[in-house]
């Protein structure tokens, strides 16, 4: 199964992923402005038959295209599923902690929608059903259950990532400079860890409740606007973090 292409528009933030069909039909268009990444794929036509050249047309894994569809609402976010939800909270339980497969996790809303609770990212936790049956119809206070983690919206760039299965190393790249350091998708620790049943994102573990992720949708554009070869070989996508991060808590071995 092919891979996607990262659509932006002309000012870099992350719109659509496209399929690499659509993304040559972009390019054949004249409406991709810019492109970047190590990845390039070429598909090729049919031959002239005066000069024997075979037509190609290619194009890199992230591209920049101009165009009404194509023009990124940087604080706009993306809609709530149990997917995305387990992913951004890395399938473990907000209650007691535990890393689940998907098929044993829930979505649990903090208040419940019973209780005038809303069905927003701000309002929804992942929960392994043990927890969530206890919990039942109260809030965290009522149950006595405290929240080991605050849920979150993710921003745009966090929200790319938790659309998509299968991202390329480069694509991985771009979207994390765009992610808060303190999202629970940043970058991976500098130690072996535990693995957890999602297969996306070298994750971290949720964060105490004080330490809550702040999306930033502040982020400056990125700064290449170039598709050289030579770039793309000599110089890296975005300015790399720091090696050390703030330490965290690990999750439950699954
Ligand atoms: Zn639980």
């Amino acid at each position: 199964m092919a891979h996607l292409v990262l659509a932006l528009d002309v000012a870099g933030t992350p719109v659509h992923w496209v399929d690499i069909e659509k993304a040559i039909c972009l390019h054949v268009a004249g409406r991709v402005a810019w492109e970047l990444g190590d990845t390039t794929v070429t598909y090729r036509g049919g031959t002239n038959r005066l000069t024997g050249l075979v037509s190609t047309a290619s194009t890199a894994s992230i591209i920049a295209v101009r165009g009404r569809e194509f023009r990124g609402d940087r604080s706009a976010s993306i809609s709530i599923s149990r997917e995305r939800l387990f992913s951004r909270d890395m399938h473990v339980c907000a209650y007691c902690g535990g890393c689940f497969p998907e098929s044993e996790l829930t979505i649990e809303h903090v208040r419940p929608e019973s209780r005038g609770g809303a069905n927003t990212w701000e309002n929804v936790v992942t929960a392994c059903r043990s927890c969530n049956q206890r919990k039942g119809n109260r809030t965290p206070e009522q149950a006595g259950m405290p929240l080991l983690y605050l849920p979150y919206r993710p921003n745009r760039w966090e929200g790319m990532i938790l659309r998509n299965r299968r991202i390329l190393a480069d694509q991985m790249e771009f979207l994390l400079a765009g992610v808060p350091i303190t999202s629970r998708l940043g970058p991976p620790p500098t130690r072996p860890q535990q693995s957890c049943p999602s297969p996306r994102v070298n994750q971290r573990a949720p964060q105490p409740a004080a330490n809550v992720p702040k999306p930033n949708p502040d982020r400056p554009p990125p700064r290449s606007v170039t598709s050289s070869p030579s770039w793309k070989a000599s110089r890296p996508l975005r300015p790399r973090r720091p090696a050390r991060l703030p330490p965290n808590p690990r999750p439950a071995p699954c």
